[in-house]
């Protein structure tokens, strides 16, 4: 035997080792934790694997650019933008082979008032400023109007209110003992309980919007760390809300010797109304177009099931499709919340039509208008359902998919069957890095929301983000991960495959 040979004879014998070694550790393994990954990864069958192979990160980007693009102008709902990019999703619907919900296809229409902003200018007199010295602010930077202003050019004095609200029922008033007669209101978002249920109607912007009009103020301005854009509300003639940012109410807030953190934290900190009248002027001028005659569109498409009589149960995947469209000449792009779940939503669409066998019940997947306005194109759905709410199994949302690279799923408790679905599917694919029950919907939900207080078992799946740019210019698909949109269609895709071929 030659030297080399003796010494391939010796790797062989380590191979062999090496090889047995490794045989004997995998069926330990394998008969230790049968439900581990590696046992259920045999177990998928042939045409799931494929399935799951076939959606691919750069398609589902794809998607997701083209729902954020310039061309649909940022999706506000009613507005044209959004309607090109609900006629688009209906005609992709279409081309997967989806069925429409609806008998007049897919897409189902709703009223959408909407207002678009043009033009803004807002500026501060300062206690000891001249009037030709006064503050101006930047747009969007130091502040941003409600989008759903009126017109008006408006000013007045300031005056805190906390939280803006008047609950004289719950023993509490930010208004009692103040004059806001043509002035402007300063608040903070909240409530002066978070645990507290009875003030939850009071954190709902038309509510406090409301309140203030009736009290006799200009307009009410909100103080949050930075504006951002906001749809959910509804035009009162001559009223004017925005946002101002934090380092802008501290500049007002000085001459009281405060800044808004310490304020803030003050009202959370006693629960009492701290309301004090300020000395310095507000002057907002804004231009607005109000489309009062607004549609808004829900688009909804149908894989039925293969079972004769589990078909007639729906599971539903959802997400909203709207964002906050085009003001002062800047698109609000809206990538990450929400064209990434709506891209998420189409792509599990797409994979879940071409698939054979398809699950027992049937499968629904609704784009939904309005979520930004209040939730209202799912609100409209249960309201007009294509088939009885009661054959409406579980839903499963998508808002803010897009950045990150882990998945949060927030769930229904019951029943045990769901959340076996989606820890099931996570066996393949170790994605999920945190789980919370869902224990009640409050003011500040997603589209969920409208079916769980239907009762309907619901999840919601976010990624861990940051989600830095929420609501502002800066959600655009540069920030987007292609990997994370692939891999949450690819859990949600098998969760739902779990869930409706039970
Ligand atoms: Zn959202």
């Amino acid at each position: 035997m030659k030297k080399k040979e003796v010494q391939m004879m010796n790797n062989r014998n380590k191979t062999s080792a090496i090889i047995f070694i490794l045989s004997i550790f995998i069926l330990s393994v394998f008969f230790l934790f049968p439900s581990s990954s590696f046992s259920a990864e045999k177990s998928l069958p042939s045409y799931l694997t494929k399935a799951l192979k076939k959606i691919n990160p750069n398609e589902v980007y794809e998607l997701c650019k083209i729902i954020s693009s310039s061309e649909f102008a940022g999706r506000l709902t009613g507005d044209e933008g959004y309607t090109k990019a609900a006629q688009w999703a209906a005609k992709k619907f279409k081309r997967w082979n989806l069925q429409p919900a609806f008998q007049a296809g897919f897409l189902q229409p709703y009223p959408s008032p909407f207002s678009l902003i043009d033009e803004a200018e807002m500026s501060l007199l300062l206690p000891g400023q001249e009037s030709h010295q006064v503050t101006k602010l930047k747009p969007i930077e130091d502040f941003l109007p409600l989008l759903f202003s009126d017109s008006g050019d408006h000013a007045g004095e300031a005056v805190f209110v906390g939280w803006g609200i008047s609950a004289p029922d719950l023993g509490y008033d930010d208004y009692a003992g103040l004059d806001v007669q043509g002035k402007f209101v300063l608040c903070f978002r909240g409530t002066p309980n978070p645990q507290d249920k009875r003030f939850q109607l009071h954190d709902e912007h038309r509510h406090r919007m409301k309140v203030a009009r009736e009290k006799g103020a200009l307009g009410l301005i909100y103080i949050y760390p930075n504006p951002l854009a906001n749809p959910n509300g509804d035009r009162i003639e001559g009223f004017t809300p925005a946002i101002i940012s934090e380092k802008i109410a501290d500049l007002i807030l000085k001459e009281k010797g405060i800044n808004a953190a310490e304020l803030k934290k003050d009202l959370q900190k006693y629960q009492k109304p701290l309301s004090f009248p300020l000395k310095t002027k507000i002057h907002l001028q804004v231009k607005t177009r109000f489309f009062p005659e607004g549609k808004g569109y829900n688009i909804v498409g149908l894989i039925p099931g293969s079972h004769p009589n589990l078909k007639k149960e729906w599971l539903i995947y959802g997400a909203h499709f709207d964002h906050c469209g085009k003001h002062l000449g800047q698109i609000f792009p809206g990538a990450d919340d929400n064209a990434s779940g709506s891209a998420v939503v189409m792509a599990i669409a797409q994979a879940m039509a071409r698939l054979k066998p398809r699950p027992k019940r049937s499968v629904a997947f609704i784009l939904f208008g309005g979520e930004e306005m209040g939730l209202q194109g799912s609100q409209y759905f249960v309201a007009h359902p294509p088939q009885k709410i009661e054959t409406m199994e579980a839903m499963f949302n998508f808002d803010m998919v897009g950045e990150g690279d882990g998945a949060i799923v927030i769930h229904s408790p019951q029943p045990e069957e769901l959340v076996h679905s989606f820890q099931k599917a996570d066996e393949y694919l170790s994605l999920i890095i945190r789980t919370a029950p869902i224990r009640g919907v409050g003011v500040r939900g997603s589209d969920y929301a409208s079916f769980f207080q239907k009762g309907i078992p619901c999840i919601n799946f976010i990624s861990n983000g940051p989600h830095l740019h929420y609501h502002l210019p800066g959600d655009t698909i540069y920030r987007i991960n292609p990997d994370m949109l692939a891999a949450m269609a690819k859990l949600a895709f098998l969760t739902g495959y779990f869930w409706a071929n039970r």
